[in-house]
């Protein structure tokens, strides 16, 4: 491609609604509104890997002040004899948590011929950084009716994350939130997972209404750089951030899924009370 964005409805020039280039296409999931007065914290376990510890999670992200609940179901797995995550038991389990608090859900969908499965139980379907070019998982995510959460490629171009985008909405479906969440560089694993590019907010921003948010647990793979990266994204613009928790420090080390990236809750109530101009709730 060249300098030129191709011809996309989802650009601000083609999308007449939204030529203020401040203007932003709000996207309401569950009661929560993205690209609003207040960036939305999205955050939850890597992988839900059991019933008490999502309850356990999601209590605290509610207590936090956090508004949505993450959690991997169908996760993609880089090696399989990894932990190939709950599955269909993953998902109850999700069901179950988002009925007893109440907390709006995103669960990433790997399949397309499970796009109807997940989206019964999910306020808002995850697509992945590895599934990102999926044509045939993008249109079918277009077509179930749920706002998708569509998480860059990790080494797509703007112009790429941005058709990828189109696929969703050429099928119906606008209420798309992008997340960026770190790039492949040379970067490496001892002192970062992946290169957060910050830089992409802005020109993404000038280039459609459609709200960005920043995932900074998997751009750093460490829990410790979150916080100052979250601040970060805020700061570049970012309507929201998506973020990894650990309910408690004893059980990092049983984790299957990312255990070094998960914050703790008193570190999840203190970006949420940055993100929202508020005071950290206390949660000891
Ligand atoms: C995730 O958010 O659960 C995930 C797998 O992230 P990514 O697709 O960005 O690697
Ligand atoms: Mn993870």
């Amino acid at each position: 491609m060249g300098d030129e964005l191709p011809d996309l409805q989802i650009l601000r020039d083609n999308w007449s609604a939204y030529g203020d280039p401040a203007s932003t296409h709000q996207v309401s999931v569950n009661g929560v509104t993205f690209g609003g007065e207040r960036p939305v914290v999205i955050a939850g376990p890597c992988a839900v890997e059991s019933y008490e510890q999502t309850l356990n999670i999601a209590r605290a992200v509610k207590r936090a002040g956090g508004q949505m609940l993450r959690g991997g179901v169908f996760k993609p797995r880089t090696n399989p004899h990894s932990f190939q995550t709950l599955g269909n038991e993953g998902l109850e389990i999700l069901a179950a948590v988002r009925k007893e608090t109440g907390l709006g859900v995103v669960t990433e969908v790997l399949d397309p011929r499970l796009v109807e499965k997940v989206a019964d139980v999910a306020d808002m379907l995850q697509i992945g950084s590895r599934s990102m070019h999926s044509s045939p998982l993008l249109i079918e995510a277009g077509l179930a009716g749920k706002p998708v959460l569509l998480k860059r490629g990790w080494s797509a171009t703007l112009e790429e994350w941005l058709c990828a985008a189109e696929y969703v909405a050429s099928n119906g479906n606008r209420d798309i939130v992008m997340c960026e969440r770190g790039i492949r560089a040379s970067c490496h694993w001892s002192y970062a997972r992946n290169l957060l590019d910050l830089n992409v907010i802005e020109p993404l921003r000038r280039a459609t209404p459609l709200p960005i948010i920043v995932d900074p647990s998997h751009a750093t793979g460490q829990w410790t750089l979150v916080s100052a990266l979250s601040r970060a994204a805020l700061a570049a613009g970012a309507h929201g951030l998506l973020i990894e928790v650990v309910d408690k420090e004893e059980v990092r080390s049983t984790l299957k899924c990312d255990p070094e990236q998960g914050i703790p809750p008193e570190v999840l109530a203190e970006i949420v009370a940055i993100a929202h101009g508020t005071e950290p709730v206390s949660m000891s």
